[in-house]
């Protein structure tokens, strides 16, 4: 079964204090705007519109949560890129991902989706440097395969693989196609091994059943 196929809209946030609390898992996905990211998760999420919900007017600049199930959530953060925001409002952002990134508990994995014909922007990159010092693992698509011939593709996956080695251990890419439906057993495999781990809260909850 498609892991996000339970997935169900729960809340839109705007302040880092409005978050949900809860003792599960959250996977979060950022990217620059209109690099694919609502088409990946509908995509997985084998749905039409689920994450055009983070679309309407008055949620494009916030985090939107929605329930998978079981206590795991999907953390669809706010496109960053737009050319015409004004700068306070990009600050807003700025404050709010960067916090969010580095200081959320629950978070267990970040999805960072960039367009194939445009990877690793000065932006994604300031995203990777504000999560990469948790150490949490990173998992990049990068969306619109399609758009390039197979060996173009490929060739941009190695030199992707080489930016990675070289600047961010703790990430992982492949290859991604929501026109194609390419690459969805591979995401959902990252993802699913992420969620499937339990959450700190859960793993108290365990050790102290195991001593009682
Ligand atoms: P977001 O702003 O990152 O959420 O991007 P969207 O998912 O809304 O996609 C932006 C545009 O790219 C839309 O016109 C989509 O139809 C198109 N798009 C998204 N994914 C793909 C893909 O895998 N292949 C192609 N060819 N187009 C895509």
């Amino acid at each position: 079964m498609p892991l996000f196929q339970n997935a169900t809209f729960l809340i839109t946030v705007n302040h880092l204090r409005d978050l949900p609390q809860h003792t599960g898992l959250e996977v979060a996905f950022a990217g620059r705007s209109n690099a694919g990211k609502s088409s990946a998760i509908n995509t997985l999420a084998n749905r039409n519109r689920l994450a055009y919900v983070s679309k309407t007017p008055g949620r494009t600049q916030h985090i939107n949560y929605f329930s998978l199930g079981n206590d795991r959530y999907l953390v669809d953060l706010p496109g960053y890129g737009y050319a015409k925001v004004p700068p306070s409002i990009k600050q807003h952002w700025e404050n709010l991902l960067s916090t969010y990134l580095q200081v959320r508990l629950p978070l267990c994995g970040l999805v960072l989706i960039m367009d194939i014909r445009h990877p690793f922007t000065p932006l994604d990159c300031k995203m990777l440097d504000w999560f990469l010092p948790t150490g949490k693992p990173v998992h990049i698509l990068l969306t619109k395969s399609d758009k390039l011939s197979r060996q173009q593709a490929t060739e941009t996956l190695g030199k992707a693989k080489a930016e990675l080695a070289r600047s961010y251990p703790n990430c992982t890419v492949q290859l991604f196609s929501s026109l194609k439906r390419q690459g969805i057993e591979e995401a959902e495999k990252m993802i699913g091994s992420w969620l499937s781990a339990p959450s700190p809260t859960e793993s108290v909850a365990a050790e102290q059943n195991e001593q009682t």
